[in-house]
């Protein structure tokens, strides 16, 4: 082995992390360097030892080799924070990819002058499966402006107006055009203050409500404390349907915790962040409680860590960014909702904060508590394992059966001439409602809605014969598979029923809101989408219309199934349950139940029994049947089965290889090169082949799967292609690593 070199760095903060000194690697400490590791490097002119921590190896000197210094020795670590997030970061680096920088910019927070006159954001409304099959649509279409947008809401979900303007140059016709296409919403800068301030001392005297817990919920407070108290934390799921007091549980560990001088954080997915759920944490633990969101400003950001490294707050709650809340001595993470799927970062390194907690944990000696009312098929594979400690809470504490669900199965509706977008029992149970003054609630699914073909008549999906995901069309009249690259000519008729209505479901929620008011002239109904809550506070003036029974029916699209409670609702309907089941990835099934699970459960949360009918070209497809039964162990038995024979996540391990190039035959040829390495190593690999959109703004996408049992070994193929990048660098094309994907691209 020849000279060896690090690139130092000796101060740790987020501005200055691209400042770094490069050092000789002495041969005694040859190939026992990694990033990440803290050294002792002379410094200066009085060359004082200091220490100071490896970003990079390399093998070129970049300087004058005679005056570089060499690092004098590995230094012990200490307890302090930045130890633990340097630590931190190297995982990160090691386990998902990119650099050392790239792994440090995501756990440190960002330091940045604030201007606080920022008026009007952009947000996406759509989540990105969506997003992506509108890109690919308006790229067909050949409207420049309206992908540009939407591909840079891809990259960022929240875009400031006047970038929209000067920088990608798209007029407000076309934001506006999307906001009726529930794409996006305009909102203005008030809705993203810290709710916890919005508090107010009122609030606060209202007083803490706490309950006296229930048998089982003080059996997993008893268990979790006593793990933590001999000094063997560990990982929980707690599987309860919503209303099961989960929160209660986490409040009463986070007491405990605190009580013990430590600190907790608590995971929320944003959307499932109302300010009820706050403003309980708000009464439980005062002003020691903050809040970190996207909605925050770097400024603000900053200063909640801030507060949380000089021993202000006990408590954060935020999305997953809130993992990296620089606190002393952390107690108890809690991951809510853990099956959705913002706990995956889409921009390098593309981390699962499941993941990543498990690590935060063991470098603070911290447990895990996980919950949701349908586990992710990860968690419940561990936890039947017993990786993970399951409890199971089956009560609803505030009353309130579990509906009755009809499955309508929409193929006979067509066949006995029911062209309408309801089914003869929907409307029967509807007008039975309108009738009672009771409230509806009507559910689009729209989650991977283009793209997919199917048969009308017959409901038949056309699938790759190779990999059991549909096929997704593109523009030239072909259909194509994501994963292996079949690809074949979208057929006339159905190859199932010989029906020539071989379409997707295209309906909206304004077109939905049209036939329902043609149905029951005068009926009151709300819609909500881009369009309706495009203006500050209209989401939130939506749903208390609803609430205050201002409205019959309300119509939506996911935005509806989440987090809000609408005791008046006795009645759900489901448009077209299978919608999601179509999209191009092996986790379609698990969303459709978590969705269905979802929107069924939101009737009969009061004192009247509800009924849900789930609309469905599949009745007999077990995610729609389970999700009919509400029961997550037949259904997870089923998914897991299918994930065991097809060899994915968690059965098995996929690492998806992403190249994006200006050129395509560049990107072709890195993709095969690459993917050849791997296979030469052993690695079973499927591809590479186009993405789902093969090009977004002049890039070339292209993508190959290296699948295998043991996340190891998926993690040397990638040490290995990054190795072989870096040197012989491939001029005008970018690889990216996505382990375990959750939207596959
Ligand atoms: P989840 O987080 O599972 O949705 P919550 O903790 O929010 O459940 O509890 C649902 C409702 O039940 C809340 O209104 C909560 O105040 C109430 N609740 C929770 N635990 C108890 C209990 N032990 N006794 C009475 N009410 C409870
Ligand atoms: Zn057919
Ligand atoms: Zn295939």
């Amino acid at each position: 082995m020849g000279e060896q070199y690090a690139d130092i760095i000796v101060d740790i903060a987020h501005e200055k992390l691209d400042k770094t000194f490069q050092y000789r690697v002495p041969e005694s400490l040859r190939g026992r360097l990694e990033p990440g590791m803290c050294v002792q490097i002379p410094f200066g002119n009085g060359n004082r030892l200091i220490k100071g921590y490896v970003m990079e190896l390399g093998e070129k000197c970049k300087f004058d080799p005679a005056r570089t210094k060499e690092i004098a020795g590995i230094a012990g670590r200490d307890t302090d924070v930045t130890d633990k997030m340097m630590e931190l970061a190297a995982w990160m680096r090691k386990n998902y990819g990119g650099t050392m920088i790239q792994a440090l910019k995501t756990v440190l927070p960002a330091k940045r002058s604030v201007k606080k006159l920022e008026r009007r954001f952009v947000e996406a409304l759509a989540d990105r499966e969506e997003l992506t099959s509108l890109l690919g649509e308006s790229m067909r279409k050949k409207q420049p402006a309206k992908a540009r947008l939407l591909a840079a809401l891809l990259e960022q979900k929240t875009i400031p107006y006047e970038w929209i303007t000067s920088k990608l140059n798209v007029s407000a016709a076309t934001v506006n055009s999307l906001a009726k296409a529930e794409a996006l919403r305009v909102v203005s800068t008030e809705r993203f203050r810290n709710p916890v301030k919005c508090g107010g001392e009122a609030d606060r005297r209202a007083g803490d409500d706490r309950k006296a817990l229930s048998r089982d919920q003080q059996k997993i407070v008893d268990e979790v404390m006593r793990d933590l108290d001999r000094g063997t934390p560990g990982t929980y799921l707690i599987h309860g349907i919503t209303g099961s007091g989960k929160t209660e549980v986490y409040m009463e560990l986070i007491a405990g915790v605190v009580a013990r001088g430590r600190q907790a954080i608590v995971l929320i997915p944003e959307i499932a962040l109302t300010y009820q759920t706050l403003l309980r944490f708000y009464r439980r633990f005062g002003e020691r409680v903050s809040v970190l969101n996207s909605a925050l400003s770097p400024g603000e950001k900053y200063d909640q860590c801030e507060r949380a490294k000089a021993g202000e707050i006990d408590v954060i709650i935020g999305p997953r960014s809130a993992l990296f809340t620089p606190f002393p001595n952390i107690g108890l993470i809690v991951m809510d909702e853990e099956h959705e799927g913002s706990y995956k970062s889409e921009s390098t390194p593309k981390y699962h904060a499941r993941e990543t907690a498990l690590k935060v944990a063991e470098l603070h000696g911290a447990g895990v508590v996980l919950g949701s009312a349908t586990p992710s098929l990860e968690a419940y594979y561990r936890a039947k394992k017993g990786e993970y400690r399951l409890f199971t809470l089956k009560e609803r504490l505030t009353g309130g059966v579990l509906p009755t669900v009809y499955t309508v199965d929409l193929r006979e509706e067509l066949k006995r001439g029911n062209r309408s977008i309801f089914s003869e029992k929907l409307q029967e149970l509807l007008a039975d409602r309108l009738e009672r003054g009771q409230q509806s609630m009507l559910f689009l699914n729209r989650r991977g809605y283009a793209g997919f073909v199917s048969c009308r008549a017959c409901g038949a999906v056309m699938k790759c014969p190779h990999c059991d995901v549909s096929l997704s069309e593109h523009g030239n009249g072909l259909l194509m598979c994501h994963y292996c690259g079949h690809s074949e000519p979208r057929p006339k008729l159905c190859p199932q029923c010989g029906s020539k209505y071989i379409l997707g479901f295209k309906a909206g929620t304004q077109q939905i809101e049209e036939k329902l008011k043609e149905l029951f002239p005068g009926v009151r109904a709300l819609r909500m989408d881009g369009d309706t809550t495009r203006t500050k506070d209209s989401y939130g003036k939506i749903l208390a219309a609803f609430a205050n029974e201002e409205a019959d029916v309300l119509i939506g699209t996911q935005m509806i199934v989440k987090g809000h409670d609408f005791p008046k609702v006795t009645l759900v309907g489901i448009l077209a349950a299978d919608l999601s089941l179509s999209a191009a990835d092996y986790r379609a099934g698990e969303r459709t139940f978590q969705l269905l699970t979802q929107a069924v459960g939101r009737a009969g949360r009061g004192t009247e029994p509800g009924e849900a009918v789930i609309q469905t070209y599949q009745p007999q497809h077990y995610a729609v049947v389970q999700a009919a039964r509400q029961d997550y162990e037949d259904f997870y038995q089923e998914e897991i089965l299918y994930r065991e024979l097809g060899g994915y996540p968690p059965a098995s391990h996929l690492l998806a290889v992403q190249i994006f190039a200006k050129e395509e035959s560049a990107g072709d040829a890195l993709a095969r090169r690459l993917a050849d390495i791997v296979r030469g190593d052993g690695a079973a690999v499927l591809g590479p082949a186009a993405a789902s959109i093969g090009k977004i703004n002049d890039v070339y996408r292209f993508v190959f799967y290296v699948k295998n049992d043991d996340r190891k070994k998926l993690i040397q193929y990638k040490d290995r292609l990054e190795e072989t990048l870096e040197e012989a660098p491939f001029a005008g094309a970018q690889v990216q690593f996505d382990f375990d994907p959750v939207n596959c691209m």
